[in-house]
């Protein structure tokens, strides 16, 4: 049983890379992006908050965003096979709760998939998915802000696992192919010790 974390800026792919680890690898995918987008479409109390945070490009208060990840969690049995984090740590906080829950789970952190984009290809990407999406925050100003509260609260992370020792770096520009077996040459080996 293997835990990752999909790491990387808005619009690096995150969600594309996921779907092809869950069909190679069987892991629960949790993209706390998709999460909240289903309370908001279905009009829940927690998605009126949600909303305004995700429209204004901003990050959802730690403490809530911990509560939900921990209550989807726990309502997903199969997350015990192992879990795909897609969009989770965005803060060195969130970090830090992510790895008491694992252990409360008697689990823990194998890798942190880090996907590396420029910023320029990040916002062209972004502005083409807006156009098909319709996703409220895949606007120029909103991107732009979504790009600088990254650099701001959820870059340092890259460092943070560095140092643990967990942080592998991906390439994440070039066909999904390519880095999708860039991603495989890192977890092969996790999953067969
Ligand atoms: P990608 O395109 O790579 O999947 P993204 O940033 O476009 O990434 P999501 O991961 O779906 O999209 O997140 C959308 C929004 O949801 C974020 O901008 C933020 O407002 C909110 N959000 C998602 N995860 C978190 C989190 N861990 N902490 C706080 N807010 C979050
Ligand atoms: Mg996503």
């Amino acid at each position: 049983m293997i835990n990752l974390i999909l790491f990387g800026p808005p619009g690096s792919g995150k969600g594309t890379q996921s779907e092809k680890l869950i069909d190679k690898y069987g892991l629960f995918h949790i993209s706390t992006g998709d999460v909240l987008r289903k309370q908001i479409a279905e009009g829940t109390e927690l998605g009126k908050i949600a909303d305004k945070y995700i429209s204004a490009g901003q990050l959802i208060p730690d403490e809530l965003m911990v509560d939900i990840l921990r209550h989807h969690i726990e309502s997903h049995p199969e997350a015990k096979n192992g879990v795909i984090f897609d969009g989770f740590p965005r803060t060195i906080p969130q970090a830090e709760a992510l790895k008491n829950m694992m252990e409360d789970f008697s689990s823990e952190i194998h890798a942190v998939i880090g996907l590396e984009v420029e910023d320029d290809e990040l916002m062209e990407r972004l502005i083409k998915r807006g156009i098909d999406s319709g996703r409220s925050d895949d606007n120029p100003e909103t991107i732009r802000k979504r790009l600088d509260v990254y650099h701001s609260s959820t870059q340092p992370l890259k460092e943070y696992y560095t140092k643990s020792g967990h942080y592998r770096k991906i390439k994440g520009s070039g066909s999904v192919n390519e880095i999708f077996n860039e991603i495989s040459s890192h977890v092969d080996p996790i999953v067969k010790k």
